[in-house]
């Protein structure tokens, strides 16, 4: 039996980001950058003004007050994408639009609601700083400036920060195809009749769920009973597909739990067999070449859990992830917890704020790990270190926000 940590360790060092490809910006949601991305002008481009106003030079208006407001005659219009090259005279306001280029020898912008027009002429009554309402070249990127780094992933601002640089296409990885397999003679399919000692197969919807919510493809999903030869050509097909192949169930000690055995006969090479953790002791880890074979526990409660925490930071690295690990953040137990010494436990909780706005975790009800509930409604795992024994009501514990999506 090997650490969490260890687990972890053993499954990242062998984790290398699949292939490159180019794709269409359009296409690239939710892929991860192969790239470094720069700027190839200057963020904004030119100088624009933020409102829909009037451009003046601001020595013009200097000694404007409510008192004694300067009246500018309004010569012509700026609106935005016109290459107009208006140049100003001095006493001169020019009117301009949103996003429209400053015209030479304006330096500011003096918004439409702060001035009083009469005719064909505006009044100011007070004066203006040098820069107002303008946009600056530059002024947020220079040119040559790294823009989204290598590894990112293709959010929708990000994807539209692509595209406001002029990118029609992305450098990006590809992501890993994933083969489940379920085995349990127990296991039916969801609508189908339950017979005395059957039970609705979760595993199968919970995994491929998960992975759909992370945008990534299940390829094959097959269910089998606790059968060596089913299962073993089960796993064959899926070691064919896919880049990531997950079992679950028969991962454990009982008479009927060929997971390990297939494995190997298949010619998977074990990195891990139990993790000091609770739910999931059981887990698995082996590698076939380049292919990355995962054995969860059947236990749903287990399963999850283990897709969470072992199995989708390896998928999020083979997209070409260079995250750092996700954060473990300080919440104070809303009520003292138990349990053995010798393995790390991962409650599941609710997070919130306290009084004072302290963030407060609550130990959902239901932490056997058959109980779905808890789960499901959780929003964070709480980590009950291995060596500990209690946690009083109020100490500070780990938790690790918990997004499926
Ligand atoms: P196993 O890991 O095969 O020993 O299964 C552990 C427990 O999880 C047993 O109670 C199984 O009935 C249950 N189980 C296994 N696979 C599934 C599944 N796909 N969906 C729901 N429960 C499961
Ligand atoms: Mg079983």
């Amino acid at each position: 039996m090997i650490e969490f940590e260890e687990a972890v360790r053993r499954i990242d060092v062998r984790t290398r980001a699949l292939p490159v490809t180019t794709m269409e910006l359009q296409r690239a949601s939710g892929f991860r950058l192969a790239e470094n991305v720069r700027s190839p002008f200057p963020l904004p481009r030119f100088d624009a003004s933020a409102v829909d106003g009037y451009a003046i030079r601001h020595t013009d208006a200097q000694c404007a007050t409510r008192k004694s407001p300067i009246t500018f005659a309004v010569a012509g219009t700026q609106a935005a994408a016109r290459s107009g090259r208006t140049t100003l005279r001095s006493g001169i306001a020019v009117r301009i639009l949103t996003g429209a280029a400053i015209p030479s020898g304006c330096d500011a912008v003096i918004m439409q609601e702060h001035v009083t027009k009469t005719g064909n002429a505006i009044v100011i009554s007070g004066s203006i700083a040098k820069g107002d309402n303008i946009r600056y070249a530059g002024a947020e990127f220079a040119r040559g400036k790294l823009l989204v780094r290598k590894g990112a992933l293709l959010t929708p601002p990000v994807i539209a920060m692509l595209a406001t640089v002029g990118r029609k296409s992305v450098r990006v990885h590809r992501k890993p195809a994933v083969a489940l397999v379920v085995s349990g003679s127990e296991l039916c399919a969801p609508g189908s009749k339950l017979h005395h000692g059957e039970i609705y197969d979760s595993n199968s919807a919970g995994i491929i769920a998960a992975l759909t919510a992370i945008g990534i493809p299940c390829r094959l999903t097959k269910r089998v009973g606790d059968n060596r030869a089913q299962l073993q050509q089960a796993v064959r097909a899926a070691l064919r597909t896919a880049d990531v192949v997950i079992t679950s169930g028969g991962v454990s000690v009982g008479d009927f739990d060929y997971v390990k055995e297939v494995y190997r006969n298949l010619g998977v090479k074990e990195i891990f067999w139990r993790v000091a953790m609770k739910p999931g002791k059981p887990n698995y880890f082996g590698v076939k070449g380049r292919k990355m074979v995962f054995g969860v526990p059947g236990n749903p409660v287990a399963a999850l859990l283990s897709f969470h925490l072992l199995i989708r930071p390896a998928l999020e690295k083979l997209s070409g992830s260079v995250d750092p690990p996700r954060l473990w953040i300080p919440a104070h137990i809303s009520r003292s917890i138990r349990k053995k010494e010798g393995r790390v436990e991962f409650l599941r909780g609710i997070a919130g704020a306290g009084k004072g706005g302290k963030l407060i975790a609550v130990p959902a009800s239901g932490q056997e790990s058959h109980m779905m509930g808890g789960l499901a409604k959780a929003n964070c795992i709480i980590c009950f270190p291995r060596e500990k024994t209690e946690i009083k009501r109020g100490e500070s514990v780990a938790i690790m926000l918990l997004f499926w999506m």
